[in-house]
């Protein structure tokens, strides 16, 4: 552990109730979302990153000689002489917290191993998600499943897994938290996805420029079940799932970054009381340094937003932008799925469970 010195961050100071630094890892360091773990990392006030992970091929050599950086944000530099180490417990035995950005085939074993070996692990990976003892947590929507890692460490296990949804999931239930007040059944959703969302290795360019691919695999199943469980209520040991039904449709657009998305929505509720609802919407969290300013963006007026270029760096890409509310009852979402979607959420995830006093 390092020594605490509560810097600036976000635009702020934070302080919190923490004597040293919290020495945290990435698993899959190199990958899109990885990267994105160590920009948010690199200087954080309660975080230090201390250990980077990523596959045989990469392990055993500096990150800045390995690391093909692709984000439009200059590469930390203190972070390039970090030594890749193999995915391993054993070879990251100082973190007490592991951020992981595995493929989600790997990631299964991969994290149960290292939750077994009394690590906590922050997971963007689908494996465990669906799982009745795992948490999937987004701050602002069910902080109290956090409630569930008692559970894990009930069964004998040091250490435990928290997750947060995949990317479009997690825009849909930001931006539906301010209308959980109301009582409403049905949701559809129809999305246009970004490319970064399939990793670097995901969509060839000659597939997607100029185009639209109305399938993403998994991603519609996804969301129709993801979404219940993030908004069902943790009663004892489990979450009972939220009663309502989710229809999407997925599609891939030529986007790099933003995920954007038309939903619809069946609420008996004048369109009036929604805005406000809108307006007015007070996240159940705060004092956590990724949080930003505004969990969810409305955008009243403005005809023709959220837009992903203009929008997606709302609140350095945590916020979630809504627009074009409108009787039907319809509106458009959009949310950044590296940041908010993936790695911004996970870091949100772990400074709940730090303040929540979990680690
Ligand atoms: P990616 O760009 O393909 O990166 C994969 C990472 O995993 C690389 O660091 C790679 O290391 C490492 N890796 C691959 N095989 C490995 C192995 N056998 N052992 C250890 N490490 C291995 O993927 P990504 O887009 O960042 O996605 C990572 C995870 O986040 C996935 O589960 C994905 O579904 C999820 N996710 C992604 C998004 C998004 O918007 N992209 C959003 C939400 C969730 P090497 O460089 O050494 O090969």
């Amino acid at each position: 552990m390092g020594f605490y010195n509560p810097p600036y961050f976000n635009g702020k100071h934070y302080t919190q109730d923490l004597t040293h630094m919290i020495n945290v890892g990435v698993l899959g360091a190199t990958g899109a979302v990885g990267q994105r773990f160590v920009e948010l990392l690199a200087d954080h006030p309660w975080f230090n990153l201390s250990t980077l992970a990523a596959s045989e091929r990469s392990a055993g050599q500096p990150y800045g000689k390995i690391v093909n950086w692709r984000l439009d944000t200059p590469f930390p530099e203190k972070i390039a002489k970090i030594t890749v180490v193999p995915t391993s417990p054993k070879a990251m035995k100082d973190v007490d917290l592991v951020f992981s950005a595995l493929p989600a085939d790997i990631a299964t074993d991969v994290e149960n191993t290292f939750a077994d070996a009394g690590i906590a692990v922050c997971s963007n990976a689908s494996s465990h998600r669906m799982e009745p003892a795992i948490p999937l947590v987004v701050p602002e929507v069910n902080p109290e499943h956090l409630g569930l890692i008692d559970v894990q460490r009930d069964s004998g296990r040091d250490g435990f897994i928290v997750t947060n949804p995949n990317c479009s999931t997690i825009v849909m239930v930001t931006a539906l938290a301010p209308l959980r007040k109301f009582k409403f059944s049905d949701v559809r959703v129809a999305t246009m996805q970004a490319i970064s969302g399939a990793g670097f290795a995901g969509v060839a360019a000659m597939a997607i420029y100029d185009n639209v691919i109305p399938y993403i695999g998994q991603e519609e199943e996804k969301m129709e079940t993801e979404t219940l469980k993030i908004m069902g209520t943790l009663k004892g040991n489990k979450v009972a799932n939220a009663s309502f039904k989710v229809s999407a449709s997925c599609h891939r657009v030529p986007v790099i970054d933003g995920h954007t998305m038309a939903v619809w929505i069946d609420i008996k509720e004048p369109v009036e009381n929604l805005k406000t609802a809108f307006r007015d919407y007070k996240p159940p969290i705060k004092g956590l340094p990724t949080q930003p300013e505004e969990s969810v963006h409305f955008f009243e007026e403005e005809k023709d937003r959220p837009q992903p270029r203009l929008d997606r760096m709302r609140g350095n890409g945590m916020t979630v932008s809504v627009g074009r509310l409108r009787e039907g009852i319809r509106f458009v979402a959009m949310g950044h799925n590296t940041i908010r979607g993936a790695a911004g959420a996970s870091v949100l995830n772990a400074e709940l469970i730090t303040k929540k006093k979990y680690l």
